[in-house]
């Protein structure tokens, strides 16, 4: 068992809950997608997950690790084995594919000025490494204010992926992207789930794309699980 969400509920302080008593077991190398209309608590559960929002209540167990009880450097520690890809890439426009993704490893608060000159050889040549396996490598020096949103996504991935993850978090990464570019993304994703062993937790609104990659599909609605199960037996079902 890599993820254990014990219970989860969050309250932003309106009438109705965001997350309602979520509970769920993740095993490691399972490629979950997580379904549900827009507002039904699909982001925030992901957020509660590394506690990027902190939960009104309930407990997550990471890799052995109670993460609702770990201290700031303890929680630091935790989120670089925690990969997060957005919708909307967050990314920083004005600097380059590489300098993105070497730069997700010094954290988002760290100065952007002579990034570069902090890598070693070997965080260099690893950042090459994933970027030639996302079919980057033509795009390293290219701004990524410049890129299109697919090249934008596997920016992201990319940058994930230097910190070596056990696990993403993947929040809507093809809402923003057309159907091939969306085709590109999932493809990637699986096959990094595949290949590195590496736990995927998917956010999706598209149902029939949960069906085509997933290994298992939880669906949410009002903040409580509705399904969890193969996606084999949701289309049976509804
Ligand atoms: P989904 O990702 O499924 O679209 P969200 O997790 O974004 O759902 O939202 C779940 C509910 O929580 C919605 O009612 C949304 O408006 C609310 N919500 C999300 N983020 C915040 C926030 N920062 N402050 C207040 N309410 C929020
Ligand atoms: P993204 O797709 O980039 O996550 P969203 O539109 O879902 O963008 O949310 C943008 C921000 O607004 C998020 O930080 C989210 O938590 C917050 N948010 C979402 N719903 C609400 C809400 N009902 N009230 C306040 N903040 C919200």
């Amino acid at each position: 068992m890599l993820l254990e969400v014990k219970n989860v509920t969050k309250s932003y302080g309106g009438p109705k809950k965001a997350l309602d008593d979520i509970s769920f077991v993740v095993k490691k190398g399972e490629f979950v997608a997580v379904i549900g209309p827009s507002g039904a608590g699909k982001s925030t559960l992901l957020r509660c997950i590394n506690r990027m929002v902190e939960a009104s209540s309930g407990e997550v167990i990471f890799s052995g690790a109670s993460v609702y009880e770990l201290s700031g450097r303890e929680l630091r520690r935790l989120r670089s084995q925690i990969g997060m890809i957005f919708q909307h890439y967050n990314l920083v426009n004005r600097l380059t594919v590489i300098e993105n993704v070497l730069h997700g490893r010094l954290g988002y608060k760290s100065t952007l000025a002579g990034a570069l000159g902090l890598f070693t050889e070997q965080e260099k040549r690893q950042a090459l490494e994933i970027l030639q396996a996302l079919g980057l490598e033509e795009q390293l020096y290219q701004r990524c204010d410049q890129l299109s949103g697919g090249q934008k996504q596997r920016v992201g991935i990319a940058r994930a992926l230097l910190q070596n993850p056990k696990m993403l978090l993947c929040d809507e990464p093809i809402a923003s992207l057309d159907p091939s570019a969306a085709k590109i993304i999932m493809d990637h994703l699986k096959k990094i789930s595949q290949e590195r062993g590496i736990t995927c937790l998917v956010n999706l609104h598209q149902v029939d794309v949960a069906l085509a990659y997933s290994d298992r599909i939880i669906g949410i609605k009002e903040g409580r699980i509705v399904y969890d199960g193969p996606p084999g037996e949701l289309t049976a079902e509804k």
